[in-house]
């Protein structure tokens, strides 16, 4: 499952939704420019699709994204997300319907609708249901156009491990966002795991933690052991099924305590253990 990402490589607020909030009264949108020797690029948030663009040389331009499926929001929880990205340059080759890749560049920031500078302003909403998505403005009751059910972005984006933070606080407020290490990844909740290979069974969540004796794993867990020496390191041989009974995820390790001690799902690109 992908993760909602903020779209672009580094994160430069440059206005917020506090309580002083200008041309965002009533609105949850984040202005982020390329200030700090930061990046302008614009990349997709998710796989998705073009649901609407509206380009009128007089005022702001703004396009309305999709996601195909529902992805992993830093709720913990996956949804449905509409991105509304204002301001863009170079908006105009895009057509409803088109299709894009997560990460693929989009676009870059601009300044169409007579904006301070160029930037983008991003708002998202996020939907359960396929059905109930809606994309568009509304206007609210200062009169200032936003995006249809929006939500306050910094619940649901995640920041990939790769982007960096230059500026996420505006008149006093901070807009963190949380990386992907610190959202927990649902594919990789508690439950029934088998071994991909022969997984060494350890003290504690990380390779720095030894590895047990067989005679320290449970009785079911030495029937599942590769060797039968008490004194042996303990494996779990390919195959064992597990309870994860607590998920662990460490930038790119996911670790599972089971009742005899724990294991590795996955260490960097390897994954050494499938959800049943
Ligand atoms: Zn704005």
């Amino acid at each position: 499952m992908e993760f909602l990402l903020f779209p672009k490589k580094t994160y430069y607020l440059t206005q917020g939704y506090g309580p002083i909030s200008y041309s965002h009264q009533g609105r949850y949108a984040l202005d982020v420019s390329a200030a700090g020797g930061g990046s302008r690029a614009v990349y997709a948030p998710f796989t998705g699709y073009v649901a609407q663009v509206y380009v009128n040389p007089l005022d702001a331009y703004t396009i309305w994204l999709v996601s195909d499926e529902k992805v992993l929001c830093a709720d913990n929880k996956p949804h449905y997300v509409v991105m509304q990205i204002g301001h863009p340059s170079e908006i105009a080759d895009f057509k409803v319907g088109d299709k894009f890749k997560q990460g693929q560049f989009l676009m870059n920031d601009g300044k169409t609708g007579q904006a301070t500078g160029e930037h983008i302003d991003l708002e998202i909403a996020v939907y359960d249901r396929k059905e109930d998505i809606r994309v568009g403005f509304y206007q609210n009751s200062y009169g200032v156009y936003g995006l249809i059910n929006a939500v306050a972005p910094t619940k649901y984006l995640v920041l990939a491990n790769d982007t960096k933070v230059l500026n996420d606080v505006y008149d006093g407020i901070t807009y963190a966002i949380k990386t992907e290490s610190e959202v927990i990844n649902l594919e990789y909740n508690t439950g029934v795991y088998r071994t991909l290979d022969n997984i060494r069974v350890r003290t504690g969540p990380g390779i720095n933690y030894p590895q047990k004796r067989v005679e320290c794993l449970t009785k079911d867990g030495q029937k599942n052991a590769t060797s039968t020496n008490p004194l042996a390191p303990a494996f779990y041989k390919t195959g064992t099924l597990f309870d994860a009974l607590e998920i662990y995820i460490m930038n790119d390790e996911v670790w599972a305590r089971t009742y005899s001690g724990y294991v590795n799902i996955i260490y960097k690109n390897e994954v050494n253990c499938e959800k049943i």
